[in-house]
C-alpha cells in the first residue's frame, strides 16, 4: 500500500517516512527515559473505589493519594475516579453493567496505573481488569489482609499491606479498664461488618484475655443501640467495628453512628480507624487513613517512575498508633498513665495560656510596661541619688573653700590673737630670766609667771586648734551636738576680728544643752559667715553703735540662732535675693556666704531668713530642729538661760584676770 502511495505522490511518501522516523525516535527515547516522557505526558491514574468517595474514611485517602501524586510527579497527574459503592449497593448483581460501562468509558484511553481501594473494588478489578485496562499495572490499597490471604494475585497486581491489628485496640482497652470483664462488639449486617465482628471475637478468644463475656451486638438500629449503651457500666468496654447497614435495612457510613453512640454510652468505646476519633471514641490502635492515602500515592508515583513495574518499589505496611481522647478518658475516670508511653493524647484541655491568650498577653504587656517603668524609675532614682551625692560632695568642697576664704579674712586678727599671747609669753620669759638671776629668788612670783606662760601658750594653741578644726578636711558627720557649746567654739576666731573692727559682741546663748542633729564644723561655719557679714555691714556705723548680737533660744521643736547688727541693712524686698549664689554688694565679695549658709541649714532640715531691724541694721535668723525628745520645758529653759549667763560672766572674769598679766591686750578686747 505504501508502495502505491509512493507511486502516487513522492511528497506524501517523504512525509510518511519523516513522521514515522520521529515516532520511532520518541519511542526509543521514552524507552530510555521514562521520567522525561512522564514530564511530557501527564500520568493517567484511575482510582477504583469500592465505597462511596464522600465517606470520610475514603475521602481522606483519596486526598492523600492526590497530594502524593502532585508532589511526586513532574507534571500534573490526570486522576480519574470510579466508585462501586459495594458496601451499600452490593456489587455482584451490578458487575456486568458496571463492566460494560467502564469498558465503554475507557475504550481507547491509555491508563498508566489503576489504584484499587477496598475489597469490593479489589474483587471487581481482579475479575475484570484485563477486559477494561489490559496490560495496565494495578495497585491494591485498603484491602484487608484476610482478603489478600484468600485470593491468589496474578502478576501485574501489587498490594500495599493493610494489616488490621485489632489486638492492639483490645490491649489498650484492657490497659485503661483493668477491671472490665464484659466486651461488647458492635457491628452491622453487611458481609464486611460481619467479617469485622468475627475478627474481633476470634482475636479476643485467641488471646485468652480476661474478658469473661464477649457480646456481639450486630445490626442494631440507632435507638436500640443508644438504649443498650446507656445501660452499660464501668466494667464494660465497647469495640465498634463497622455498621454499613442495620438489620432494618438502614444504610450508614460507619462513622455516622459513632456520635449518637458516644453520647449515649456509659462505657468507653474503642475503635481503630482514625476517622472514628472525630466521632469521639475513647482510644484505640488507630490506622491513619490519610497517611495510608499518602503512602498509596507515593507507591503509585514510584511505580509510574519505574515504568509501571513493581520491582524495587517499597510497599510499607500501614503503621498502627495508640491514640487516646483525653476528654473521654476524663469522662470515664480513666488514667492516661496506664496507656503505652508513646500513646498520642488528643483533645487535651487547652492550657491556661491558650484559653486566656488575649488576657494573658495583655497582662504580660502591662507587667512588661510596669517592669520597664520600675527599671526606668530605679535607674532614674539611682542617677538622682548619685547626682545628689555628687552635688553634696561639691557643696561640701565649696563650703570648705569658703571656710578658707573666711579664714583668709580673719587672718590679720587671728595673727594678732596668736601673736598677743606669744608676746606675753616672751615678756614673762624675760621677767622670769631676771628673777632667776637675782640673788633672792621670789619663788612665788616665779610660779605666777610660769602659770601665766602656760595659760598664754594654751590660749594661742586654742586659737590655732580651732582654726585647724575649721579648715581640716573631714567628712561631714551628723550627730547630736549641743548647739551653744558648738557655736561658742567659734567665738575665739570671731572676737579678735571684732576687736580689730571696734565691734562689740553681745552674746546670749540661751539654748543651754539643747542638741541639734548636725555637723559641728558646718554649724560653726554658719555662725562665722553670718557674723562676718554683720561686721561687714557695720563698716560705716559709728563705732559706739557697732554691736554684733548673737542669740540662741528654743523655739518650739527647734532652736533659733539670731545674728543681728546695726549695719547698713539691705533694700526692702531683697531679703530672698541675699541668699542667691553670687549675689553680692561688696567690691570684693563672692556672693557665696549666705547661699552656703542656706544649703547647710537645708541639709540640717532647718530654714533661714533675713529681716531688717527696727532702729537700723539687719538680722538673720536660722531655725534648726532639735534632736527628737531633747527639747526642754519652759522651766528647764530658764535654768539653762541662767547657766548661759553665768558662763558668760565666767568668761568676763577670766578675761579680766588675763588683762592683769598681759596689759597690752586689755584695751583691744571686748567682753562677750
Ligand atoms: P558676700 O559676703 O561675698 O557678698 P554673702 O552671700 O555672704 O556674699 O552676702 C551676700 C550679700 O548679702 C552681701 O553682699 C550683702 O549685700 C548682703 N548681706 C549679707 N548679710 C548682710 C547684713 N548682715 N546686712 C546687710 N546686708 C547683708
Amino acid at each position: 500500500m505504501q508502495r502505491t502511495m509512493c507511486v502516487r505522490s513522492r511528497v506524501q511518501c517523504v512525509s510518511w517516512i519523516l513522521t514515522n522516523a520521529i515516532r520511532l525516535g520518541l519511542f526509543l527515547f521514552c524507552l530510555g527515559n521514562t521520567a522525561a516522557c512522564l514530564a511530557a505526558e501527564p500520568a493517567r491514574v484511575l482510582l477504583l473505589i469500592g465505597a462511596d468517595p464522600s465517606q470520610p474514611a475514603v475521602f481522606v485517602q483519596i486526598h492523600g493519594i492526590r497530594r502524593a501524586l502532585d508532589a511526586g510527579l513532574p507534571g500534573d497527574a490526570e486522576v480519574y475516579l470510579d466508585s462501586i459503592d459495594g458496601f451499600r449497593f452490593g456489587d455482584a448483581h451490578l458487575a456486568q453493567e458496571f463492566l460494560a460501562l467502564l469498558q465503554k468509558k475507557y475504550q481507547g484511553q491509555h491508563i498508566d496505573l489503576v489504584i484499587v481501594m477496598g475489597t469490593h473494588a479489589a474483587d471487581f478489578a481482579l475479575a475484570y481488569r484485563t477486559m477494561i485496562w489490559p496490560g495496565t499495572p494495578v495497585l491494591f490499597s485498603s484491602v484487608t489482609d484476610s482478603w489478600v490471604r484468600q485470593h491468589a494475585l496474578p502478576p501485574g497486581i501489587a498490594v500495599l499491606p493493610f494489616p488490621t491489628d485489632i489486638g492492639k485496640t483490645i490491649a489498650i482497652a484492657q490497659a485503661l479498664q483493668p477491671q472490665a470483664r464484659r466486651l461488647i462488639v458492635v457491628g452491622g449486617v453487611t458481609d464486611v461488618d460481619k467479617e469485622m465482628v468475627d475478627r474481633v471475637v476470634s482475636t479476643v478468644s485467641s488471646e485468652r484475655g480476661r474478658w469473661t463475656t464477649v457480646e456481639r451486638w450486630e445490626g442494631l438500629g440507632v435507638d436500640e443501640l443508644q438504649r443498650r449503651l446507656a445501660g452499660l457500666g464501668k466494667d464494660d468496654a465497647v469495640l465498634y467495628a463497622t455498621i454499613y447497614r442495620d438489620r432494618d435495612g438502614h444504610r450508614y457510613f460507619p462513622y455516622q453512628l459513632l456520635q449518637p453512640m458516644v453520647r449515649a454510652s456509659r462505657a468507653p468505646i474503642y475503635g481503630w480507624y482514625s476517622t472514628y476519633l472525630d466521632g469521639g471514641i475513647t482510644a484505640g490502635g488507630v490506622y491513619d487513613l490519610a497517611e495510608n492515602g499518602v503512602n498509596t500515592g507515593k507507591a503509585a508515583v514510584a511505580i509510574l517512575k519505574n515504568g509501571g513495574k513493581f520491582t524495587g518499589v517499597a510497599l510499607p505496611p500501614m503503621p498502627v498508633r495508640c491514640v487516646a481522647n483525653v476528654t473521654e478518658l476524663e469522662r470515664f475516670g480513666l488514667s492516661a498513665a496506664n496507656l503505652p508511653k508513646d500513646c498520642e493524647l488528643i483533645n487535651l484541655p487547652p492550657s491556661i495560656f491558650h484559653e486566656y491568650r488575649g488576657t494573658m498577653l495583655a497582662m504580660l504587656g502591662v507587667l512588661l510596661a510596669q517592669a520597664v517603668t520600675i527599671i526606668a524609675l530605679v535607674t532614674q532614682r539611682r542617677r538622682r541619688c548619685s547626682a545628689e551625692a555628687e552635688a553634696t560632695a561639691r557643696g561640701n568642697e565649696l563650703a570648705r573653700a569658703a571656710r578658707f576664704a573666711t579664714a583668709g579674712e580673719l587672718s590679720a586678727s587671728i595673727a594678732h590673737e596668736v601673736g598677743q599671747p606669744l608676746g606675753a609669753i616672751l615678756s614673762n620669759a624675760d621677767a622670769a630670766e631676771l628673777l632667776v638671776t637675782s640673788p633672792h629668788i621670789d619663788v612665788e612670783e616665779l610660779q605666777d609667771i610660769l602659770s601665766d606662760v602656760k595659760r598664754d601658750a594654751l590660749r594661742a594653741n586654742d586659737v590655732v586648734q580651732r582654726l585647724r578644726a575649721l579648715l581640716q578636711k573631714q567628712s561631714i558627720v551628723f550627730a547630736p551636738i549641743p548647739l551653744d557649746a558648738t557655736l561658742k567654739g567659734s567665738l575665739p576666731l570671731l572676737e579678735p576680728e571684732a576687736r580689730r573692727r571696734t565691734i562689740r559682741i553681745e552674746a546670749q546663748f540661751g539654748a543651754g544643752d539643747l542638741e541639734v542633729m548636725g555637723d559641728h564644723v558646718q554649724l560653726q561655719q554658719v555662725l562665722l559667715n553670718l557674723a562676718m557679714n554683720a561686721m561687714d555691714a557695720m563698716h560705716e556705723t559709728a563705732p559706739e553703735d557697732r554691736v554684733l548680737t548673737l542669740v540662741t533660744r528654743q523655739d518650739g521643736e527647734g532652736v533659733e540662732i539670731v545674728v543681728a547688727d546695726r549695719g547698713s541693712g539691705f533694700l526692702v524686698g531683697s531679703a530672698e535675693q541675699l541668699f542667691e549664689p553670687f549675689y553680692t554688694t561688696k567690691p570684693h565679695g563672692m556672693g557665696l556666704g549666705l547661699s552656703i549658709v542656706r544649703s547647710i541649714v537645708d541639709a540640717h532640715h532647718g530654714h533661714v531668713d533675713a529681716a531688717l531691724r527696727s532702729g537700723g541694721g539687719a538680722q538673720i535668723v536660722v531655725w534648726l530642729p532639735l534632736v527628737q525628745g531633747r527639747h526642754r520645758t519652759a522651766a528647764t529653759a530658764a535654768t539653762a538661760d541662767h547657766a548661759a549667763a553665768a558662763s558668760a560672766g565666767e568668761g568676763s572674769q577670766r578675761d579680766e584676770a588675763h588683762a592683769r598679766r598681759a596689759p597690752g591686750a586689755a584695751g583691744e578686747r571686748f567682753s562677750s
